[in-house]
């Protein structure tokens, strides 16, 4: 199959099709308008084979999570999703590994409305690359460099299940088949919280997505606004399969694991009431879990005060972390 075949086949025919593409595929770039009372959002992320996904990994989670981790990154921006690139290095053209791809690819494209308006593709080791667009109104974007002490810090959904399924998998740690079966789902397919960003918008002060686990990404928050951070552990939200094995795995994977791909945002204690308001609007629920402070760091506390320990071995992302 040729390159341009691949492409007519696999790509040129998508499911989503906006009305603010004027050009898509098909001509030496795309045309797209951007509305004029909004921010273009652009962000771009790559995923490698051997390093942030196994080579045997199922190509359709893989198309999901290509896409999911770009939006994301766009959701803790406050942005609506419009349009995404999708750069392809592969090792052969496998219809079968491509139509898988493109499911998975494809459903979560179309659950946003975001479409596919170009891309390139090479022969090569395994590797995706996307690049995702979105809206927001001018001067409204979430960012990380507008936390301030005082401000209350929340986490939506729960954290630690894909950290839990990592481990099991690369055999840091056993799980029951049942329960690691539950937690992959987490790991493979996250769901972007784009709904909850745009809830977000105009609400809270700083906000980022926990992409590298909690303490590395809210570490990324407190630098970029020249704030500290307490952190109560124990009120991290996890899910009831992470809670069986809290005794066994302790708190790691929910302050460390990474690829949760949850919104960590702060509220600014003058618009509490508003964001209480607000609250059940997030369908994936938010958990208070700290407060900024002034003094800078990032300060893990058990509910009795003492400082939290990590326990586990082989996370590199308690770096930021203050040591006891
Ligand atoms: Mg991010």
């Amino acid at each position: 199959m040729t390159e341009f075949e691949l492409i007519r086949r696999y790509f040129a025919a998508q499911p989503v099709r906006r009305r603010d593409v004027v050009l898509g595929i098909g001509d030496d770039a795309a045309l797209l308008t951007v509305p004029h009372d909004r921010e273009l959002v652009v962000t771009t992320d790559i995923l490698v084979s051997d390093i942030h996904f196994l080579p045997d990994v199922d190509p359709e989670a893989l198309g999901h999570k290509a896409l999911a981790v770009n939006l994301s990154d766009l959701a803790a921006m406050g942005a609506e999703p419009a349009w995404f690139t999708l750069n392809l290095v592969l090792p052969r053209v496998d219809e079968g590994w491509l139509t898988r791809f493109c499911a998975g690819l494809y459903a979560l494209a179309r659950r946003h409305e975001v479409q596919l308006v170009g891309g390139d593709t090479a022969r090569g080791p395994l590797a995706v690359s996307v690049t995702a667009h979105g809206f927001v109104p001018h001067g409204r974007a979430l960012r990380r460099a507008a936390a301030r002490p005082g401000d209350r810090i929340f986490v939506t959904g729960v954290l630690g299940d894909a950290g839990l399924a990592l481990a099991h998998r690369l055999g840091q740690r056993r799980l029951p088949e049942d329960d690691f079966r539950s937690l992959r789902e987490r790991l493979e397919r996250p769901l972007p919280r784009i709904a909850e960003g745009l809830v977000l918008r105009g609400l809270a002060a700083a906000a980022i997505d926990v992409s590298d686990g909690l303490a590395a990404d809210l570490g990324h928050v407190l630098e970029e606004s020249g704030v500290g951070a307490d952190v109560d552990v124990e009120r991290l939200p996890v899910s009831p399969v992470y809670r069986k094995h809290l005794e066994a795995a302790g708190w790691d994977a929910a302050i460390a694991g990474g690829d949760d791909y949850e919104l960590c945002f702060t509220v600014s204690p003058g618009r509490l009431g508003e964001f209480e308001g607000a609250r059940s609007r997030l369908s994936a629920g938010a958990t208070e879990i700290g407060v900024i402070t002034a003094e800078p760091g990032l300060r893990l506390r058990r509910a009795d005060g003492t400082p939290y320990r990590p326990g586990g071995a082989g996370y590199d992302h308690f770096a930021g972390v203050e040591p006891p």
